[in-house]
């Protein structure tokens, strides 16, 4: 490319100066670069019918986290003589629209396995390609190429963790340092007429501010990521024996995991670079774990559903996605909002669904918890309806993990074990069996006795009356049997996954229904779900 032309920088995830190889490559002998970022209305119109404060796909305090994050992007590219260049709308339009007016040369972005951006930027390509524009797209949202895995594999992704890291071996870049600062920016070029603004507050979006309870305690961008990351660190013995999935899901005020996913959804740090901080504590060290339990074994994780998702069509449904059993899941909306308003009256699901529509983060066996109790556990409701309150209220929700975690814990894909539950009760109870976590999260329960606070309903009338709060009126009775209801799933499972095998994968929607039919012609009287519901224990 001659010298003095200019270069657009497209910001999308990848919300960081550190190991960005499209914004080192924008910078590339372009005597002007347009750093910009493009506030779509998909994600980010407020939705006034929405459930809860938000967008119809993002919940206010993942929204909150992007503008925190856009702000200190906007920031640090200042320091090195640039700005952020914040315009709205369609995506696809605004930025073909800015390559015309600016006369831009080169387009730079961060390759997106996610099927929106992969549409979104078929778009652009074609533009740019017929304009003669060049366009650079680097892999670095991942440590791996999934394409190349998939290809490495004969055309479909790896099916297990274990076969995608023998596929995967050692990422190519990883022998040699990776660049993660830059002194200098070429300036922003004139803007002509397109309407740019400064990174907008929440307000200015026309959301409703939510007060500091309901506000997630972890603050969006580049400098917090990495300045989290420096203090998980730290810590190199820790770092060294961090073996998943042990740890205490319910600790809280020091989480046993690093929280670092919010900050890696959005790029504002780069998986790449935080392996490589991890593989350089582990070169000091005389044992450490390994995948899958280890550090480095999580971020594997995180490559290895980004490789499923990306080759296999229609991962995020049910219907049309052939790694996924067919299974008849009910459609209770009713017993789908207890779930989400934390009114189950199980406390252990109840608070950690406070803590998800606060904090926006839950330690990934909380999740557990809650995804395996509204599927295969007790309620049967479908995978993807518990899928879609993650994706809109988790500030880390990620389109190929999230899905890949709920084809996971509704035994619908890659582990199949149904019989294995987590109870509502005693797993908690294991970890805190004070129950801090439920009385942080559910305060109305702050006086219940430890011996009841996981089950509540069973405390005699005065033991309630003292700690002022009665089951039924103050906090709900449980909404399904937990014993019955096992029974239940697991009676439908087995029967769903013997149907699955014998038409080999190919289950129609007439198949689910007679089956349901079936179910509920078999369904035990003691164990109706509607029936449990009435006859509510306590
Ligand atoms: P750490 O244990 O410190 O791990 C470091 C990083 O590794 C994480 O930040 C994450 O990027 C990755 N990682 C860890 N566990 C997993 C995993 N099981 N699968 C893939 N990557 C992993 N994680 C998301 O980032 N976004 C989601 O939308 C999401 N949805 C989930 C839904 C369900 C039903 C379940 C069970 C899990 C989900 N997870 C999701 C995975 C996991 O719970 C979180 O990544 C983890 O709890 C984040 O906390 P951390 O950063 O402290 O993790």
């Amino acid at each position: 490319m001659a010298s003095g032309s200019s270069s657009l920088m497209w910001f999308r995830k990848g919300l960081r100066i550190h190991d960005n190889p499209a914004l080192q490559h924008a910078a590339k002998e372009s005597n002007c670069v347009y750093p910009v970022f493009v506030i779509d209305p998909y994600f980010m119109e407020p939705d006034p019918n929405a459930f809860s404060p938000g967008s119809s796909r993002a919940g206010l305090n993942r929204i909150r986290f992007l503008l925190e994050s856009l702000v200190d992007l906007d920031s640090s590219l200042r320091q090195l003589g640039s700005r952020l260049l914040v315009l709205k709308g369609d995506p696809g339009e605004v930025i073909i629209r800015c390559l015309k007016e600016w006369e831009v040369k080169r387009l730079c972005f961060e390759y997106d396995t996610d099927p929106y951006y992969q549409a979104l930027d078929i778009k652009v390509k074609n533009y740019a390609s017929a304009a003669g524009i060049e366009v650079f797209s680097p892999v670095s949202h991942t440590l791996f190429d999934s394409a190349e895995i998939i290809q490495k594999n004969g055309g479909r992704p790896p099916l297990s963790y274990q076969s995608f890291l023998k596929l995967a071996g050692q990422p190519s870049w990883a022998s040699s340092p990776l660049l993660t600062t830059l002194s200098w920016l070429p300036p922003v070029g004139d803007v002509g007429t397109c309407e740019i603004s400064n990174v907008p507050t929440v307000k200015e979006l026309g959301y409703e501010e939510i007060g500091q309870d309901e506000s997630t305690p972890f603050k969006g961008g580049e400098s917090e990521a990495l300045k989290r990351l420096r203090e998980s660190i730290r810590d190199k013995e820790w770092v060294a024996n961090f073996e998943k999935p042990k740890g205490d899901p319910s600790a809280f005020l020091k989480p046993a995991t690093t929280v670092l996913s919010p900050y890696l959804k959005f790029g504002c740090l780069s998986s790449r670079y935080f392996y490589q901080c991890l593989t350089d504590v582990y070169k000091n060290m005389k044992w450490h774990t390994s995948p899958p339990v280890s550090l480095v074994g999580q971020l594997l994780w995180r490559d290895f559903f980004y490789t499923v998702g990306f080759g296999t069509p229609n991962f995020d449904r049910m219907k049309g996605n052939r790694i996924c059993k067919q299974i008849p899941w009910n459609d209770d909306d009713e017993l789908l909002a207890a779930w989400r308003e934390a009114r189950t009256g199980y406390p252990w699901i109840d608070a950690i669904m406070v803590q998800l529509r606060k904090w926006g983060w839950m330690h990934h066996l909380a999740r557990h918890c809650v995804a395996c109790f509204l599927t295969r556990g007790d309620l049967f409701v479908h995978w993807e309806k518990g899928r879609d309150v993650f994706e809109r209220l988790l500030i880390d929700s990620d389109w190929a993990i999230n899905n890949g975690n709920w084809l996971w814990l509704s035994c619908s894909s890659f582990f199949y074990q149904y019989n294995r539950i987590y109870s509502p009760i005693s797993f908690g109870k294991k970890y805190d069996p004070n129950g801090n976590y439920i009385r942080h999260f559910l305060p109305i329960l702050k006086d219940m006795p430890k011996e009841y606070i996981y089950e509540p309903w069973t405390a005699p009338p005065s033991i309630q009356a003292k700690a002022k709060c009665i089951i039924g009126k103050d906090y709900p009775k449980p909404v399904v049997c937990h014993d019955s209801a096992i029974k239940e799933c697991k009676r439908k499972l087995a029967e769903a996954y013997a149907l699955n095998k014998r038409l080999d994968g190919s289950v129609t929607e007439e198949d689910l229904k007679k089956l349901r039919r079936k179910l509920e012609e078999d369904e035990n009287p003691e164990s109706n779900t509607s029936r449990t519901r009435q006859k509510l224990i306590g």
